[in-house]
């Protein structure tokens, strides 16, 4: 059985709170929110990283991003979002599922750098 976190809310095995799934991506709120709206898209496939992604990816990475956006609209976030990818050591990953992180909510969120 996969130690992976993110593996296990795709099996459903430890729960979270869904926005979204189909068959190959699901949406679910961060358990620890940093912006009054802050959810993940994630792969069901395991993949660790950006850094794993080949070329056999760039579509389903593109539906992700697409759902995303459709989301976030779902979410009221009409003035804008942001959409974070964090990747490796350097990157300031920590959990080791692709994912990507929207971000908004009623007020301009800070300067990220
Ligand atoms: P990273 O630093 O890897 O880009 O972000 C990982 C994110 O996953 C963090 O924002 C963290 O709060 C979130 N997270 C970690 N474990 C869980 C969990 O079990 N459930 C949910 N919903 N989010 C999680
Ligand atoms: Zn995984």
């Amino acid at each position: 059985m996969s130690e992976c976190i993110f593996c296990k809310i795709a099996a459903g095995e430890i729960p979270a709170k869904l926005l979204y799934q189909d068959d190959e991506m699901l949406a679910f709120h961060d358990i620890k929110p940093a912006a009054p709206v802050h959810f993940l898209v994630i792969p069901r496939a395991h993949i660790a990283s950006c850094a794993e992604l080949s070329e056999a990816h760039a579509p389903l990475l593109g539906r992700m991003l697409v759902k995303a956006s459709e989301l976030a609209r779902e979410q009221g976030l009409n003035e804008g979002f942001r959409t974070i990818i964090n990747t490796g050591r350097i990157g300031g990953q920590e959990v080791y599922h692709l994912h990507i992180h929207v971000l908004g909510g009623s007020q301009p969120l800070g300067a990220p750098f």
